[in-house]
């Protein structure tokens, strides 16, 4: 029988099997280092002290006994004679719906609005280089959705170990690396991402389901309470009784749409900043004790979180050696958020710093649209502020917290260009204020946070919807459509790739047993 150890080594040794396995022996007194074999099964870095530690987690094979190798698929089925469920939005939510649905033995038709994965990629060299906008293909439109040009941390505070694990698995299955299943924090990286969503689409079109890119639900067709139809791009009609909606948190089309149509959405919280850019350097000297350029640990990351006036203000999607990306989804916006490739090799570091947003900070807070409009204001002023293109409002940090102009910069990775703004002139009193105190709060935490050295990118504005789609909590389906299952983050129910990817799983499971299917509990 293997066993598992656990054992704290240095980084060092961490990369070195020779030494791991002298560690193990001395733990498991065994002389003969070739009597066993052994498995990375959890791997966390603990960089609280000086001396950085890993901790691990091994499982140890003496050597009569079988290595573990646990090999990943996803068990392919037929459905092309089998009950439809359709699926709006290809983003992880999407995708993993569809893969839900093969498993169950239900065909899934699948339709987004953006373009295949590759295609999508000439979309985002026109955005960063031209300036140029297409408002169905960007960072956040187009084939696996807002993940794809994302910084893939698989990190989730899901709770639901055995819906994580089957998330992650499948990612494995189709093509990322098993270390994923192993880090604390796993990332796979935007060089990594196009190949493995295209894996996954292969896989859906060969099991019989259908995928149809540039594919718009435009219109919802909804006859007592039962939706009967969708209409996609405005001219087919389709007859439609059972469907996962899954547009992301940028599609406003469908908030509008659904409130048009009568059926209730409302209002929600969300968070709105900045993107803040240090130097990787800095960072790993902060948080690894003056260790800088260390092959063996990874480019430092931080969590910080402050309380300031009675409302959270807290770092969001931190890409240590990452890029701030353009993710505009309409002409005349600026928006900002990061990405990494998988070896996190840029020389720079950049994190969202939000501020929590409630309904209740606006007039009219009943109306679903308050905190949309919101989110809608900012971002315009941004791009108005920065000359009316692509470029963003920016001004250093020290020089936000004192109320100054900034005149140069040291740096930043946003390929569009920055232009230099008041950050007051575009961020709301409120936001602003809480801000700069939180950043005074940062900088004692983390002594050398607080410098003018970082870039302040304005606005960190897409962290989540800005409105829910309400949905049953027994059956996730809508309470005023039979047959319409609000899925994930655009409806407001998921934050992130994994937890995405999971209420993807978990609406088509809805989805089916709203056809009459039965699936094993
Ligand atoms: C640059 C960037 C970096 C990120 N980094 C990370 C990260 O490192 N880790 C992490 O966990 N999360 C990250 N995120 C967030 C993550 O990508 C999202 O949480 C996740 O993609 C949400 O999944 P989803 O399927 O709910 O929606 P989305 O991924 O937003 O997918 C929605 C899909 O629906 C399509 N769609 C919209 N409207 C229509 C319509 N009318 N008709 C047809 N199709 C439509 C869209 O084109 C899109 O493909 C990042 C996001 C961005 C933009």
């Amino acid at each position: 029988m293997s066993q598992l150890i656990q054992i704290q080594i240095t980084p060092e040794q961490a990369k070195n099997e020779l030494e791991i396995k002298k560690e193990l022996a001395s733990v498991l007194k065994i002389k003969d280092l070739d009597s066993f074999q052994f498995k990375w099964r959890k791997r966390s870095l603990d960089a609280r002290k000086k001396q950085l530690k890993i901790n691990g987690t091994f499982e140890v094979f003496l050597q009569n006994e079988p290595l573990n190798e646990s090999v990943f698929t996803f068990e392919k089925q037929d459905v092309n004679n089998k009950e439809v469920v359709h699926i709006v939005g290809a983003g992880p939510a999407g995708l993993y719906a569809a893969l839900q649905a093969i498993q169950r033995g239900v065909k899934p038709i699948l339709f987004e609005r953006g373009k295949e994965v590759r295609a999508r990629r000439r979309d985002l060299a026109a955005l960063n280089k031209d300036q140029i906008v297409n408002p169905e293909s960007n960072y956040c439109f187009g084939e696996g959705g807002a993940g794809t040009y994302s910084d893939g941390k698989l990190y989730t505070r899901s709770k639901k170990r055995g819906d994580v694990e089957k998330a992650m698995q499948w990612l494995v299955a189709f093509g990322a690396e098993s270390d994923i299943l192993v880090d604390a924090h796993p990332h796979i990286g935007t060089n990594k991402l196009p190949k493995l969503i295209e894996n996954i689409r292969n896989t859906i079109i060969e099991c019989g389901g259908e995928v149809y890119f540039e594919s718009k639900m435009t219109d919802i067709h909804v006859e007592n309470g039962k939706l009967v139809g969708v209409t996609i791009n405005g001219i087919s009609k389709i007859e439609v009784k059972s469907l996962v909606l899954a547009t992301g948190h940028s599609a406003r089309d469908i908030f509008y749409l659904l409130h048009n149509r009568g059926i209730r959405v409302e209002a929600k919280p969300f968070a709105l900043g900045v993107r803040i850019e240090h130097a990787q350097n800095l960072i790993d000297k902060i948080q690894y004790h003056g260790r800088v350029n260390d092959e063996f640990v990874p480019p430092a990351s931080y969590s910080l979180v402050a309380q300031i006036d009675g409302r959270g203000v807290y770092s969001f999607c931190m890409c240590p050696g990452g890029i701030i990306a353009p993710c505009a989804t309409e002409q005349e916006e600026v928006v900002t958020n990061g990405w990494s490739p998988s070896k996190r090799n840029n020389p720079y570091s950049n994190s969202g710093i939000v501020v929590s947003i409630s309904p209740d900070d606006f007039k009219g807070k009943q109306h679903p649209f308050v905190c949309l409009d919101f989110q809608k204001s900012v971002e315009k002023a941004c791009w108005e502020a920065a000359g009316k293109t692509q470029r963003v409002p920016a001004q250093c940090m020290k020089d936000f917290v004192d109320g100054k102009i900034s005149k140069t910069f040291p740096r930043s990775s946003y390929q569009p260009g920055i232009v230099s703004v008041n950050l007051d002139s575009v961020l709301p009193p409120f936001v602003a204020e809480r801000l700069r105190k939180a950043f005074i709060e940062f900088g004692r935490k983390m002594p050398g946070y607080l410098t003018n050295d970082a870039v302040l990118h304005a606005p960190e504005s897409r962290t989540s919807s800005p409105v829910q789609i309400p949905r049953n909590k027994e059956n996730l389906m809508h309470p005023e459509v039979s047959g319409l299952f609000p899925c994930a983050e655009g409806a407001g129910y998921a934050g992130g790739i994994i937890s995405a990817a999971i209420d993807g799983m978990k609406c088509m499971d809805e989805a089916i047993k709203y056809l009459g299917i039965q699936i094993p509990e």
